[in-house]
């Protein structure tokens, strides 16, 4: 048999707990499901300076745990290392399936963000745990003092490249245009650590060793020109892409695989909102992510009383 909840929250991340949170403050049964450990993307993030209420900044793991004891504060139920595979809309009911176990519930809000695109070059794959990462404040520690590979030119590549740049030697920052796309505050620090080279204009073709990551090569975006740096690790933040497979049919997406949603954040099926970064929005952060939850909770909330 399956377990019933007036409303599901699917992904553990700022903007699912966030929701969770005003559900649970409205009285609602409320279950949240989380496929790792809850507190999501920002668990990997060396230091927030840009969420209200921290002059100093915050390690993103601290915020999250507050986050998640508020919620527990207000009886939110959190089930971690239940990934959701499926959603089918039955009736009135939506049945949630993870592994061998399927839930049900009225309403769901989905928050379960997105995930790192990959370069898509040869020894990527082959590399990955061994010198090619997508998180350098995890990873970083482990290539102090030796060189190391960043690729991307926006906000994420340079706040990664800056948290290297604190451990490891030197840091190669790989961009394909001639100019970043970062923050002007995050450019200015990056070219005042003395220890960021830009290599503009380049692509990453390969990534070359025997057990670990010896080097990449690059060629040059205008004359082809091919160069091999060598580096010890590479650092891919080319981009973010959601994964909503398991959405099936039930959400309209844009062209690049984000859920359109209403001003409320509903989507095309009723009693289904959405919030944080797997929405098509301009700006994906933690502020952005914690007032769509907010906005999502509430609006499922309100369909919930209507349906009780
Ligand atoms: C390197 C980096 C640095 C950043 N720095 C900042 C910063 O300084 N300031 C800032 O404001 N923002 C920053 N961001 C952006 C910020 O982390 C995101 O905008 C924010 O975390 C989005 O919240 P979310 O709840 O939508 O998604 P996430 O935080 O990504 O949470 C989604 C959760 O859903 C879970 N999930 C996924 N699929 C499933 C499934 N099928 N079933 C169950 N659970 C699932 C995931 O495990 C995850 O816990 C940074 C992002 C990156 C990548």
């Amino acid at each position: 048999m399956s377990e019933f909840h007036e409303a599901i929250v699917i992904g553990g991340g700022p903007a699912g707990l966030t929701a969770g949170i005003y559900l649970r403050r409205a009285g609602i049964d409320v279950l949240l499901l989380e496929k790792g450990i809850v507190g999501g993307t920002p668990l990997q993030t060396e230091r927030i300076e840009n969420y209200p209420g921290f002059p100093n900044g915050i390690s993103g793991k601290e915020l999250m745990e507050r986050i998640v004891e508020q919620g527990r504060q207000f009886g939110l139920t959190i089930k971690e290392f239940c990934p959701v595979a499926s959603i089918v809309r039955d009736g009135e009911r939506f049945a949630v399936t993870s592994g061998n176990e399927t839930f049900e519930s009225l309403g769901l809000v989905i928050t379960t963000g997105t995930t790192s695109v990959k370069l898509g070059v040869p020894g990527e794959e082959e590399f990955q745990g061994r010198g090619v990462s997508y998180c350098a404040t995890c990873d970083g520690w482990f290539f102090a003092d030796l060189d190391v590979a960043v690729i991307g030119g926006g906000d994420a590549a340079i706040e990664e490249g800056l948290t290297l740049a604190n451990v490891v030697r030197k840091v190669y920052v790989v961009h394909r245009r001639d100019r970043l796309r970062a923050q002007q505050i995050l450019q200015d620090r990056a070219f005042k650590t003395g220890k960021m080279e830009f290599l503009w204009n380049k692509i990453p073709v390969r990534i070359s060793g025997s057990d670990a990551v010896e080097s990449i090569i690059l060629e040059d975006t205008k004359n082809h020109q091919i160069t091999e740096v060598p580096v010890s690790a590479v650092f891919v933040y080319v981009g973010s892409r959601a994964d909503t497979a398991f959405l099936g049919g039930l959400v309209d997406l844009d062209g690049a695989g984000y859920v359109i949603s209403g001003e409320d954040l509903s989507t095309r099926t009723e009693g289904l909102f959405v919030a944080g970064d797997i929405r098509k929005k301009s700006l994906r952060q933690v502020a952005t992510a914690v007032g769509d939850g907010a906005l999502a909770g509430v609006n499922l909330e309100h369909y919930i009383l209507e349906k009780r």
